[in-house]
């Protein structure tokens, strides 16, 4: 059984693995190389296996850093089979067309077409429920098992040649609204583990909440606009599920509420298809106070000028992205509101090193955004128990439960790493740092 890192190893982002096990040739995620260009540059280096001859592809999730480059391994031969869950097959097909839009804006350096982005999704021809057996040729099993990350987020668990190993994709932080919590792993031979907190503790929900009531109260109080950089997915959903419930127990008062971002927009729509999937608390909440997704407060701001009128506004919370301020809406919202001391900035997701956003959230005073130098003086927070990534705590009590003999740490940056493999080594678990294009046999 041979494994091979062909992405997220020794970075966040691009996280994807090549299986050869029980005669199968299996990827688990495709994803997209993100942050600095030196970084970006990967997208374009050649895959350490040969895309023609993979029979499986089985993606854990939506999120672009885990299927970014489906549609290049559709370019470059791979006509495999694509297995995910119901919701993120849905996903899939917003992420992919949205990413492709942006690659055809590249021209010369695009990676691949919206052409190629609907032919890949027509790969993903099976589509699973979590605990359910697929077998993925003679003797090669895999189980999907709910990672509580994103709607539709699983880990994989794959047994083929008297092994199991587990894939964890993204593992989700405990107790939020839209997701279940985090399932165990079964037992495990070797566990691939994703190490994006690895150096962090997060603080409680209820805290995180009560931060963000505090902003948006004072903000407004004082004639500002409180701007939420948000990812597209889950993130923007739970904002504006929190909003949504702040304002009814009348924790925030009335306000406009802009969803200023076209992808998290037709994100919300695949939400409201799949409510029976959320925890119990929110389905109550949906039933008995109304829908999040549509009150009255909340405008989607679908054109281009609809979006550009609210930058100009006082006392509105925008939620707008992209997530890290890498591009996106939010960029001349950021323009228009750093500068001015009254209104505020909320981070509320992961800011990669290199980004707009990790230099903001950093405390930089000055930043350059649409090519103007813009002085930062408007009020920056950072929230952080609104993560949809586990923490150190989860980490390590989830790999345990697997009891592995061995434990690759991919999907981190060095001090997430370094945190993690010395709290599992210190509990009996050898973990070490898988290598870029590294293969370990097993
Ligand atoms: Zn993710």
């Amino acid at each position: 059984m041979n494994l091979t890192f062909a992405g997220a190893a020794g970075t966040v982002t691009g996280s994807c693995f090549h299986l050869e096990a029980g005669g199968q040739r299996i990827i688990i995620d495709c994803g997209m190389f993100q942050g600095p260009p030196e970084l970006e540059a990967r997208n374009l280096v050649p895959f350490p296996f040969d895309p023609k001859k993979v029979d499986w592809l089985v993606l854990t999730h939506g999120h672009l850093d885990h299927l970014g480059l489906v549609p290049r391994l559709f370019r470059e031969g791979f006509r495999g089979q694509g297995i995910c869950t119901l919701p993120t097959r849905d996903i899939a097909h917003v992420m992919l067309m949205d990413a492709a839009r942006i690659q055809e804006e590249e021209g010369e350096a695009a990676l691949y077409t919206a052409a190629d982005a609907l032919a890949s999704l027509d790969l993903f021809r099976t589509q699973v429920e979590y605990g359910q057996e697929l077998a993925l040729g003679e003797g090669v099993r895999a189980r999907f098992h709910d990672a509580g990350h994103i709607l539709g987020a699983a880990f994989v668990e794959i047994e083929a040649e008297g092994k199991t190993i587990v894939f964890s994709g993204d593992l989700g932080n405990r107790g939020k609204p839209l997701v279940e919590d985090p399932a165990y792993p079964p037992k495990a031979d070797i566990v691939v583990l994703e190490s994006t907190y690895g150096d962090r503790e997060h603080p409680p929900l209820e805290q995180s909440v009560n931060e963000l009531r505090d902003v948006i109260v004072d903000t407004l109080a004082g004639g500002g606009n409180v701007v939420i950089p948000s990812f597209a997915l889950e993130r923007t959903q739970e904002v504006l599920y929190l909003l949504f419930w702040m304002w009814r127990e009348h924790r925030i008062p009335a306000c406009p509420i802009y969803l200023d971002s076209p992808l998290a927009t037709q994100a919300t729509r695949i939400f409201e298809r799949h409510t029976e999937r959320f925890p119990a608390p929110a389905r109550r909440l949906f039933r008995k106070k109304g829908d999040p997704f549509d009150f009255e407060l909340l405008e989607y701001t679908l054109t281009r000028a609809a979006s550009k009128r609210i930058s100009t506004e006082s006392g509105a919370i925008i939620i707008a992205g992209s997530g890290m301020c890498t591009g996106g809406r939010v960029l001349y919202h950021l323009r228009d509101n750093l500068p001015r001391p009254e209104s505020a900035v909320v981070f509320v997701g992961y800011q990669a090193i290199g980004t707009l956003g990790r230099a903001i959230a950093d405390g930089t005073p000055r930043v350059e955004v649409l090519g103007s130098i813009v002085p930062v003086r408007a009020a920056i927070h950072k929230i952080e128990g609104l993560s949809a990534h586990a923490d150190l705590p989860i980490l390590t009590d989830w790999v345990l439960h697997a009891d592995p003999r061995a434990v690759f740490l991919v999907h981190g940056e060095p001090p997430a790493f370094a945190s993690l493999a010395e709290r599992l080594a210190s509990r009996g678990c050898p973990a070490r740092v898988a290598g870029w294009h590294e293969t370990v046999t097993l």
